[in-house]
C-alpha cells in the first residue's frame, strides 16, 4: 500500500509537471517568440524539460510533505488548486478557446472555485483523492494538446535558415548601417571629453553629417520598416512568425514582406543584396528576395537563462513582471547576457566582414546590435566604445580590399537612447552620416531630416542622380 501510494504520488508529479511545461511550450512557440528568432532548439527543448522535472519533483515533495504532516493538506490544497486552474487557463488561451467575455462567467467561475476550495478543506480526508483526481483529468488534458503544441516547437516554422550568397559583384558597394540605439545626443552633441570614439570622428571628418534628424520610430520594431519601406510608420504588429503588419501614417496596411521596399528597388536595378541583422527576423521576412541574409538573435538563448525563462513561464504574467524586476540584475534574463551579447557582436561583424571580402553582394543591409543593451562594461559609453572599435574594423576591412574610396556608407540608428543618462535631458535624433564616394572632406547641414528619406537618397546616390554632399543635403531637406 505505502509503494502504491508512492507511485500515485509520482504519476501525480509528473502529470502536474508535464501540464505546466505544455503551458510553457506555447509560450515558446508564440509569432512574437518564432518571430524574435530562437536559434537554439536544443537548449530550448533541454530548459524546457528540465523545468518540466524540476516542476514535477517540488510537487512530489509537496505531496509527501502533505501526507506526513496532516495539518499541512488543506494549505497546500488551496495552493495546488490555483496552480492547476491557472494553468489549465493558460492552456485553453494557447489552444484558442475563448473565454465568455465580461465579468459574469468570471464571477461564476470565480465562486465555482471557492465552493471546490471550500469542499476540500471542509472534508480533509478527501484532499488526497480530490487531488490526484485533479491532477489526473488535468494530465489527460494536457496529453490531448502536448502533442500539437510540441510538434510546433521541433517541426514549426520557427527559425529560418539564414541564406547564402551567390558569385561575386563588381559594382561599387553601398553600404546602410543602422546601429541600434545610436544617440545623436551622446554621439556627438553631449560626448563627455573622456569618450574617445576615433572612428566615428573620423568618418563623420570626411561625410556629409545632419544634426537634426527625427528618429524614424520610437522603437525597432517600427523603425526597421520605416527606413526601409522609406515612409513613416505609426505602427507595427507581429502578423506572424514571418511578417510584420505595418499601419502607415496615412492609415493603410501593409505587410512587410510584401511591401516595397530599398531592396526591391536595389534588386530591380540589378543589385545583389545582403542583409546583416539583428532583432528582426530578416530571413523570414525576406527570404524570398534576398538572396543572402545573416542575423543574430535578440532574445536569451542558452541552456540557463531559458531554463530561467521556463521557470518564470510558470507564474501568472503579473507575478512574473514583479518577481523578474525584483531580481533585477541577477537574472539571466537581461534579454541576451553582456558576454553572449559581445560574442553575438563579434559574430555579426565577422559576417558582415565576410560578405565584404567575399563581394558576394554590393547593397549590404547591416543592423548591428551595437550600441543596444545590454551593457557590456558599466553603461551606454562602453557600448559606444565597442560600435567605434566594430566601425573601425569595418572601414579597415574595405581599405584592405582598396575599396573604401569608393563605397557609399550611411550610418544611422533606429532611435535614440531610451534611458535618461547623468541627468541630461534626452532627445530623440539619431545621427546621419553619408561619406559618398571619393569623398574626402565633411559637410553639415542643420537643417531638419526626414530619416525615411534615406531610402529616397540612397536610391538617387545608386542612380548617380546625387553625386555631391551638397546635391546630397538638398534632397534631404526638400
Ligand atoms: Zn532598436
Amino acid at each position: 500500500v505505502k509503494a502504491r501510494g508512492l507511485t500515485q504520488d509520482l504519476l501525480a508529479s509528473v502529470s502536474l509537471g508535464i501540464l505546466l511545461f505544455s503551458a510553457n511550450v506555447s509560450a515558446w512557440t508564440s509569432a512574437a517568440n518564432a518571430y524574435y528568432l530562437r536559434q537554439d532548439r536544443q537548449d530550448a527543448l533541454l530548459a524546457c524539460l528540465t523545468a518540466m522535472l524540476l516542476a514535477a519533483l517540488a510537487t512530489y515533495g509537496l505531496l509527501r510533505l502533505a501526507r506526513k504532516t496532516p495539518s499541512l493538506k488543506t494549505p497546500l490544497t488551496w495552493l495546488a488548486l490555483p496552480v492547476v486552474l491557472f494553468t489549465l487557463n493558460r492552456l485553453r488561451a494557447s489552444t484558442g478557446l475563448p473565454f465568455p467575455p465580461g465579468p459574469a462567467p468570471k464571477l461564476i467561475a470565480g465562486i465555482l472555485l471557492a465552493l471546490l476550495l471550500y469542499q476540500t478543506a471542509k472534508s480533509p480526508a478527501l484532499v488526497g483523492r480530490r487531488l490526484h483526481l485533479v491532477v489526473r483529468w488535468s494530465a489527460a488534458f494536457a496529453l490531448m494538446v502536448l502533442g500539437t503544441l510540441a510538434q510546433s516547437l521541433f517541426f514549426g516554422p520557427a527559425i529560418d535558415p539564414e541564406t547564402q550568397g551567390g558569385p561575386a559583384t563588381t559594382k561599387p558597394l553601398i553600404l546602410w548601417a543602422v546601429f541600434d540605439e545610436l544617440d545623436q545626443g551622446w554621439l556627438f552633441d553631449h560626448r563627455p571629453p573622456e569618450l574617445k570614439l576615433p572612428n566615428f570622428d573620423r568618418l563623420a571628418a570626411q561625410s556629409l553629417t545632419g544634426s537634426k534628424v527625427e528618429r524614424p520610430g520610437p522603437e525597432t520594431l517600427v523603425s526597421i520598416p520605416a527606413l526601409t519601406i522609406g515612409k513613416p510608420v505609426k505602427q507595427s504588429v507581429i502578423a506572424s512568425s514571418r511578417d510584420l503588419d505595418l499601419t502607415l501614417t496615412n492609415g493603410t496596411h501593409e505587410r512587410w514582406s510584401e511591401a516595397d521596399t530599398i531592396f526591391s528597388t536595389m534588386k530591380k536595378r540589378g543589385r545583389t543584396i545582403a542583409i546583416d541583422g539583428f532583432y528582426h527576423n530578416y530571413p523570414g521576412v525576406f527570404r524570398n528576395q534576398i538572396p543572402q541574409i545573416k542575423t543574430t538573435t535578440y532574445l536569451v538563448s542558452g541552456f540557463w537563462p531559458m531554463l530561467e525563462e521556463n521557470l518564470w513561464l510558470l507564474l501568472p504574467g503579473e507575478l512574473r513582471l514583479k518577481g523578474q524586476a525584483m531580481l533585477g540584475n541577477a537574472s539571466l534574463l537581461n534579454v541576451v547576457g553582456p558576454e553572449q551579447h559581445r560574442t553575438l557582436a563579434d559574430s555579426q561583424l565577422a559576417n558582415l566582414t565576410q560578405i565584404l571580402q567575399t563581394r558576394s553582394a554590393d547593397f549590404v543591409f547591416f543592423h548591428c546590435r551595437l550600441p543596444h543593451r545590454p551593457w557590456l562594461q558599466n553603461d551606454y559609453f562602453g557600448n559606444l566604445k565597442a560600435a567605434d572599435s566594430l566601425l573601425g574594423q569595418v572601414i579597415k576591412s574595405l581599405e584592405a580590399q582598396n575599396r573604401w574610396n569608393e563605397t557609399t556608407l550611411l550610418l544611422t540608428s533606429d532611435h535614440n537612447l531610451r534611458e535618461s543618462l547623468r541627468g541630461t535631458p534626452r532627445n530623440t535624433l539619431v545621427p546621419f552620416i553619408l561619406k559618398l564616394p571619393n569623398q574626402r572632406y565633411p559637410l553639415q547641414t542643420n537643417a531638419p531630416i526626414q530619416a525615411t528619406n534615406q531610402r529616397a537618397l540612397l536610391e538617387a546616390i545608386d542612380s548617380h542622380q546625387i553625386q555631391s554632399p551638397n546635391q546630397a543635403a538638398q534632397l534631404l531637406t526638400r
